[in-house]
């Protein structure tokens, strides 16, 4: 029998303490001659190099900045970014928000993260914080929000070359850090400097410890120009350079990024709520206005609903999404809820009915105890039947179940209020907006009874079913999708076993404890229906939840019998937003090349005048914005959408790669439309 080969460890410690590549052959940092190890090189090599540190009375670089983006070359095991996170900490005059986005194709274990930062005090509980957030790094981007969002490590695992590929907007420094030239020749190849080239500005400035004559000599073809300074020891010299091209393209002369001024938001539910408070967190003066008395009254006042991953065979756009939107919603939730209240982060069983959807090749119905999850999903799928036992659920081969740590309920209506507080936010209710036309370089929006109701710089139209309306005909072609759900207090009596304390899902949901004034709830949800585009509750909704109960939760379904015959269970009907490919629409409704078309088709969609389109000839300088389609994902997918948002305007790094965020650019229906008119 042959035997497997033991995987190569990430990272492997000398007896001197330096960490060292088994992979690369090449040690992390050396010992250091400079009596601070790595801290030294992180500090005089690559924030000194970008200017970073106040000096002599001189403000750092970033002071004062609205935000700052790092990029990385290698984030090995984070010294750089635990220095840089320190010195924004330290300066009163730091930039509102950090950005680092640093590119790594081996993750170490938080262990390693937690050893190599422990000789340094001041870096200790900073990283702490990293390692409780350093999991399921599997190959894509993975956002990690520290100081309340305010800064933010965007971790690109994988190789340089995709990795760059993926990223979109501008950065202010770059850390050119790595494994030797010799050791790691794909990192230095000229390819990265012309990547890395197309994402700078003017000004940029680059730092690193490598002064190999290539390294200079590519740096400068993709136009920085370098300066060789005094190392930190044992190094004797460092390199610096600043972006300096004979030729600029457009983004590449200045920042393109918006300026804040007034926003109004259309739709007071979770799409709405989300993108408000993104674009309040960059200082917009946002107005939200709702048709509805109070704020989440669509499909965002389901009483409760789960946040799960999304598991496909192929690992499909979707999927990915879905786990970017946990960790952004996860983040959120942290700092805006109350956890146990208004949201649980605790983990959900997904069990598996025969005859559903096709399943990966590794959860195809084998033995759940011993079907195991691929390891590039990491630790978000990991089947556990103890869990599931303790709980009184029934597991068995023809029903292979996936606990997914990484998820949890939520009530909507709890995060769409907290973000409706945030101070730039103001809530105006029951305004029914009937119109949106350009005039005047301003968007003007319009009631029924054609009074103007406010003007703002910028739009977004977050009104689920209702966007459409407010569009040109036949654009966005969203369809309604009715859903019901069933919930209801505990049996009086019930002891804390008496249904499973996690959510299941499985093509619908149990939660089956969500605290209440009194007694603490149970949500059964939810139908799927096409027909119909009022949320009306219907009598055959309410029996196929309780049907689908039996199937999901046999024993649940027991427990609750006879609350269900004394009709304690209530319904709860809302209608979802969704688009033929399931994904969002988020960002401009016609995209840059078609803007100046956007005044005449929104005034079109209300049938104006030629005199009328002659007047909105003026465009306002921001298009039209969307945040919609959220279908049955808006718990996990709100708070990624409202941040994608607000990224793209201000020119940030998207928290997910360049390619899935297209996935959802709101004008990829919109640039049909305008064609073929
Ligand atoms: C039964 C059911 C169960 C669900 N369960 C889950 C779940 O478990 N997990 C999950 O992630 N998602 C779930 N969802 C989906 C989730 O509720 C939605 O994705 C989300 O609430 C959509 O938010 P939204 O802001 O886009 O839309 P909405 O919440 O519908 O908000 C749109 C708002 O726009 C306002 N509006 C519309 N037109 C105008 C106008 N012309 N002028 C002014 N205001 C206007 C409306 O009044 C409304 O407040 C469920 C949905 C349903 C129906």
């Amino acid at each position: 029998m042959s035997s497997v080969p033991a995987p190569v460890p990430t990272v492997s410690w000398r007896a001197d303490g330096t960490p060292f590549s088994p992979r690369f052959d090449d040690v992390y940092r050396s010992a250091g001659l400079d009596g601070h190890g790595g801290l030294g090189q992180a500090r005089g090599v690559f924030l000194q190099g970008c200017g970073l540190l106040p000096e002599s009375g001189a403000a750092a670089a970033w002071a004062h900045a609205p935000h700052w983006t790092i990029l990385e070359t290698g984030f090995g095991l984070g010294l750089n970014f635990l220095a840089a996170w320190h010195a924004w900490r330290q300066d009163s005059e730091r930039p509102t928000r950090l950005f680092y986005t640093s590119v790594e194709a081996y993750p170490p274990n938080p262990s390693d993260l937690l050893r190599s930062a422990a000789a340094f005090p001041e870096l200790a509980g900073l990283s702490r914080q990293l390692a409780t957030q350093w999991h399921g790094l599997v190959r894509g981007f993975h956002r990690l929000c520290f100081e309340r969002e305010r800064v933010v490590l965007t971790l690109i695992v994988d190789d340089i070359a995709p990795a760059l590929k993926e990223l979109a907007g501008r950065c202010d420094s770059v850390f050119l850090d790595g494994f030797s030239p010799a050791r790691n020749p794909a990192m230095w190849r000229a390819e990265t400097f012309g990547a890395i080239a197309r994402h700078a500005r003017a000004g940029t400035r680059v730092a690193t410890w490598c002064v190999a004559h290539e390294v200079r000599e590519r740096l400068a073809q993709s136009g920085f120009q370098t300066e060789r300074v005094p190392g930190v020891p044992p190094k004797r010299h460092a390199l610096r350079a600043r972006f300096s091209p004979v030729y600029y393209t457009k983004t590449q002369v200045a920042r393109t990024d918006a300026q804040p001024a007034r926003c109004i938001v259309i739709g007071g539910g979770l799409a709405g709520a989300c993108a408000a408070w993104s674009l309040a967190e960059r200082g917009w003066r946002v107005t939200v206005l709702d048709r509805a008395q109070h704020p989440a009254a669509g499909a965002s006042a389901v009483p409760a609903g789960i946040f799960a991953p999304h598991v496909s065979a192929d690992d499909c756009p979707l999927s990915q999404l879905t786990r970017a939107g946990i960790a952004a919603t996860q983040a959120r939730a942290a700092r805006l809820l109350r956890p146990g209240i208004d949201f649980s982060s605790d983990g959900v069983l997904e069990l598996h009915l025969p005859g559903k959807r096709r399943l990966p090749a590794w959860w195809d119905g084998t033995d759940p105890a011993t079907a195991t999850a691929p390891e590039s999903l990491g630790p978000q799928c990991t089947l556990t039947l103890a869990k599931a036992r303790t709980a009184q659920v029934e597991l068995s081969a023809h029903r292979p179940a996936l606990w997914h740590t990484q998820a949890g309920w939520m009530r909507p209506a709890a995060l769409v209020e907290a973000s409706l507080s945030h101070p730039n936010v103001t809530w105006r209710g029951s305004t029914h907006v009937a119109h949106v036309l350009p005039e005047d370089g301003l968007w003007r929006l319009v009631g029924g009874d054609d009074r103007t109701l406010d003007r703002a710089e910028l739009v977004v139209v977050a009104a689920g079913c209702a966007t459409q309306a407010l569009l040109p005909d036949g654009g966005l072609p969203l369809r309604a999708l009715r859903g019901q759900i069933a919930w209801g207090p505990w049996p009086a009596g019930a002891d804390s076993s008496v249904l499973p304390p996690f959510p299941v899902n499985g093509q619908g949901y149990l939660i089956g404890r969500v605290p209440g004034t009194d007694a603490p709830h149970w949500v059964l949800g939810s139908t799927f229906e096409r027909s119909g585009r009022q949320p009306v509750q219907r009598v055959s909704a309410h029996a196929a939840n309780w049907a689908h109960l039996h199937a999901l939760l046999p024993g649940s379904a027991q427990t609750l019998a006879a609350a269900w015959r004394r009709g304690d269970a209530r319904a709860w009907a809302g209608v979802r937003a969704t688009l033929p490919d399931h994904l969002p629409a988020v960002g401009p409704w016609l995209d840059e090349t078609s803007r100046d078309l956007g005044g005449a088709a929104t005034a079109l969609g209300r049938g104006c005048s030629p005199r009328e389109k002659t007047a909105t000839s003026a465009s306002p300088r921001l298009p039209l914005h969307l945040c919609t389609a959220l279908g049955a994902r808006g718990l996990t997918l709100a708070v990624l959408c409202g941040e994608l948002l607000a990224a793209h305007l201000h020119d940030e790094p998207l928290p997910v790669a360049r390619s899935l965020a297209a996935h959802l650019r709101a004008s990829r229906y919109a640039t049909r439309v305008v064609r073929r008119g």
